[in-house]
């Protein structure tokens, strides 16, 4: 190999990082560039499906994950009258999947794992505060701008630097798609719901016509998530009595739990136009955004990083022409459409159907889907995913 330009790579999230350590497993040297003083230490996502944990686990990051997170095998659908719909236990998946589960983790260990997984590696090369502004394709080679001026050279730019994007910016990739009139209120307690819900699994979807709601447990804590409506002003979401309020709808009677965290969020279903532009690519929350019902934004941008470091791998050693990019797109962003996005908007559908036909026939389906093992076997691998990489890699 002729001397290597490194692939530089904008935002240290966990798709960032997730692209730097297939790239640096590949011998391939990589900057990457953190506008942040340091690792994120956002907790935001926190499952992490089947497929994606094969993945991880051959970054050689899953067991630490593992060690760190919570392993949940079962998910259920549940009525506001804590009846159970149903519920899937994923291991079943064990005939495909090294890692039949949710695994319940927040986001930032995962960077900090594999952060430090790649620390003593010399073709990694990390750079804090390190804001990118502007990103240039000159056709041979690519050229990040910082904020401060700075001029980074490198062979391809990924950009990982999520939603807002300046690498998709630069391009001039249109991102677009909708943002949804509620925002998602997540309420986080070290109380046990499971210490009062018989049975509940770790990760229970609650489907009501009035206020759809979850419950999914996390190391240390329960994270609860219910819709906010648009009216609702962001300063009476962020009071006690409306987190109160909201937690009283979880078991009748019951509002006293101790509050540790509460986070608005505003949420999106986006998708760029194209994934990748000369000698600019996107991945994760740049490429995409989703609700985060199902668990798909995250994983799904680890299947992203992980397939374009594929493609990317042979055109850098000269052993592929760079049009195998427009594959990376076309597969990738093909599922993200097809799948994550259909999927999340059904998810959220699903859950909060007023119409009693609507809401009666969801109930009726999970019902039926979860008694016959044949058709949760089927449902599961949508759920954790697996369907959407085989799709991926069934696009030409
Ligand atoms: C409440 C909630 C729950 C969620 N739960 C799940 C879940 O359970 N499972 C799941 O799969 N997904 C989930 N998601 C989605 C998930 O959080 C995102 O998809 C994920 O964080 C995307 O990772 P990323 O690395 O692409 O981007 P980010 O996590 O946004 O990281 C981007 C990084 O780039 C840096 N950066 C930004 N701009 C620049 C710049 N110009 N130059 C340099 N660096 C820059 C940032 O500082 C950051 O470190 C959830 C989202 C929300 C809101």
């Amino acid at each position: 190999m002729t001397e290597q330009k490194p692939v530089l790579i904008a935002g240290a999230g966990p798709v960032g990082l997730v692209a730097a350590a297939s790239l640096v497993k590949q011998g391939i040297p990589v900057v990457v560039l953190e506008a942040g003083p340091t690792i994120s230490t956002e907790m935001r996502a926190s499952t992490f499906h089947a497929p994606t944990l094969d993945m991880l686990d051959d970054l050689g990051a899953a067991e630490a994950m593992i060690a760190q997170g919570i392993i949940g095998p079962r998910v259920q659908y549940r009525a506001r009258d804590q009846s159970l719909i149903a519920e899937f236990d994923f291991r079943v998946l064990a005939d495909v999947t090294r890692h039949p589960y949710r695994l319940q983790c927040e986001q930032f260990k995962l960077t900090r794992i594999l952060h430090e997984l790649m620390s003593k590696n010399p073709l990694y090369d990390i750079r804090f505060n390190a804001r990118v502004e502007n990103a240039i394709d000159h056709g041979e080679h690519v050229e990040a701008v910082l904020e401060d001026g700075t001029r980074i050279a490198g062979a391809y730019l990924i950009g990982a630097d999520g939603a807002h994007s300046a690498v998709r910016k630069a391009a001039g990739i249109a991102f677009e798609g909708f943002t949804w009139p509620e925002r998602f209120l997540v309420l986080s307690t070290e109380f046990d719901f499971a210490s009062i819900i018989p049975g509940l699994a770790d990760v229970s979807y609650y489907a009501d016509p009035e206020e759809w709601f979850f419950l999914l447990r996390v190391p240390g804590v329960w994270r609860a998530m219910f819709p906010v409506r648009a009216e609702v002003s962001d300063e009476e979401v962020m009071t006690e009595a409306f987190a109160r309020a909201r937690f009283a709808r979880v078991v009748e009677g019951r509002c006293d739990y101790p509050i540790k965290h509460t986070t608005l969020y505003r949420v999106h279903q986006r998708v760029a136009e194209t994934f990748c532009r000369g000698r600019l690519l996107l991945v994760g929350d740049a490429a995409h955004i989703n609700n985060p019902l199902g668990g798909m934004g995250l994983n799904g941008g680890v299947h992203d990083a992980v397939n374009l470091v594929e493609k990317l791998v042979p055109v850098l050693r000269g052993e592929a022409d760079d049009a195998v990019l427009s594959l990376y797109d076309r597969q990738r962003r093909g599922v993200t459409v097809e799948h994550v996005q259909r999927q999340t908007i059904v998810n959220k559908q699903n859950l909060e159907a007023r119409d009693p036909v609507a809401h009666q026939a969801f109930r009726d389906r999970m019902a039926s889907t979860a008694a016959d093992p044949a058709k949760a076997h089927a449902y599961l691998l949508g759920m954790s995913m697996i369907n959407s990489l085989r799709r991926a890699a069934e696009i030409v």
